[in-house]
């Protein structure tokens, strides 16, 4: 097998083997071709891409992967700069990912964009790939996770990404990571009172940013407030309290002990072996997941469903039939007894 680039006709055509011995050599060029294979919508790339990640697979699971997530100005970009060149200055080789629905690569993603970390982004040791376009098959988490493995195969031993605090792309995220860092804003009171109780569940660490200048002493009282707040609710593990601690991107403060307390749950949770099972869990549910979202697409697209489907939905909305029997005839249109199930 093997594949021509959309639009790059004149590169040169790589087999799986290729891609391999690239990626593995830590080759950028081919590691960056390899990501716009799995994003590609092309079902012979996305073969190509499926062989690729099978012989990669005992290559990966070596990073740290990380998922930050925060509201829009919470300074994301400004910190993943400042802690990326902390960490390649300490020898690490940091990839940096990024999940974003909304974006679509011609009108350019808000995230993981490398002007917005013009630095890091010319750093040898980092690499960065902004968010794959809304619409990509199997959608921005697969394309996402899948990226995160080739980073992995390549030597890079932490995987940072990126997703804006919106709708369901946090939990997606937070399911793929080992750590999920919460960014906040100084601002105490008020910025409790607006905060999505999801996304505390979800925090293996607040850092409240911006804890300089005369925002430092609201900074910490907001991370205090956020303590509390987590203090009340039950830890995901019986062996981490999340942190709530302060840091300022912007002048490097507080970088490293926020790095010193992921470091400390990875030893942790890799000690109780809870790291390994996370991991386990969230492979096991990405599978179903996978064969979830196929499934309904594959109903959804049978044109015997198809036909039903509009009488269905309008008998169903007047009240003419129960929404149970609208449900028992699409999946015997699907070719399912319903009686059948379990
Ligand atoms: P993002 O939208 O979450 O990626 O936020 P940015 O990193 O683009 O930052 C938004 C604004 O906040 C920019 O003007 C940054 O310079 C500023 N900013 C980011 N981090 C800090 C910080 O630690 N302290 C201060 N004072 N400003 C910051």
């Amino acid at each position: 097998m093997a594949e021509t680039q959309p639009g790059a006709p004149r590169r040169r055509t790589l087999s799986v083997e290729d891609y391999v011995a690239g990626v593995r050599a830590g080759d950028r060029t081919i590691l960056s071709r390899a990501i716009t294979l799995i994003e590609s919508r092309n079902p012979e790339h996305h073969k190509l891409a499926q062989a690729l990640l099978q012989q990669l697979l005992p290559h990966t699971g070596g990073a740290h992967r990380v998922g930050i997530t925060g509201v829009p100005g919470v300074g994301k970009s400004t910190f993943i700069e400042a802690l990326g060149k902390n960490l390649t200055a300490d020898g690490h080789k940091v990839a940096v990912l990024a999940v974003d629905p909304s974006s679509s690569r011609s009108g350019g993603s808000i995230l993981g964009d490398k002007t917005r970390m013009g630095e890091l982004s010319v750093d040898p040791g980092a690499y960065i790939r902004p968010s794959p376009s809304a619409g990509t098959l199997g959608g921005v988490t697969r394309v996402t996770r899948e990226s995160m493995l080739v980073c992995e195969a390549a030597g890079f031993d932490v995987v940072l990404i990126e997703t804006v605090g919106a709708g369901q792309n946090e939990t997606e995220v937070a399911q793929m990571v080992d750590f999920f860092l919460v960014l906040m804003l100084p601002g105490a009171g008020d910025e409790l009172q607006g905060i999505k109780k999801g996304v505390l569940e979800l925090a293996d660490m607040i850092a409240v940013n911006k804890a300089d200048g005369e925002n430092e002493i609201k900074a910490k009282l907001a991370a205090r407030d956020y303590a509390s707040a987590l203090h009340i609710m039950k830890p995901a593990s019986p062996t981490w309290h999340p942190p709530c601690i302060t840091i300022s991107a912007i002048k490097n403060l507080g970088l490293d002990n926020l790095w010193g307390h992921i470091q400390s749950h990875r030893q942790k949770l890799d000690k109780t072996g809870e790291l390994a099972e996370k991991r386990a869990r969230q492979q096991v549910r990405w599978m179903w997941t996978q064969v979830e979202d196929r499934l309904l697409s594959a109903l959804r697209h049978h044109p015997d469903v198809v036909d039903a489907l509009p009488k269905l939905e309008q008998t169903v909305a007047n009240g003419e039939i129960t929404a149970g029997f609208a449900a028992d005839e699409i999946l015997e249109a699907f070719g399912l007894n319903p009686l059948d199930e379990d």
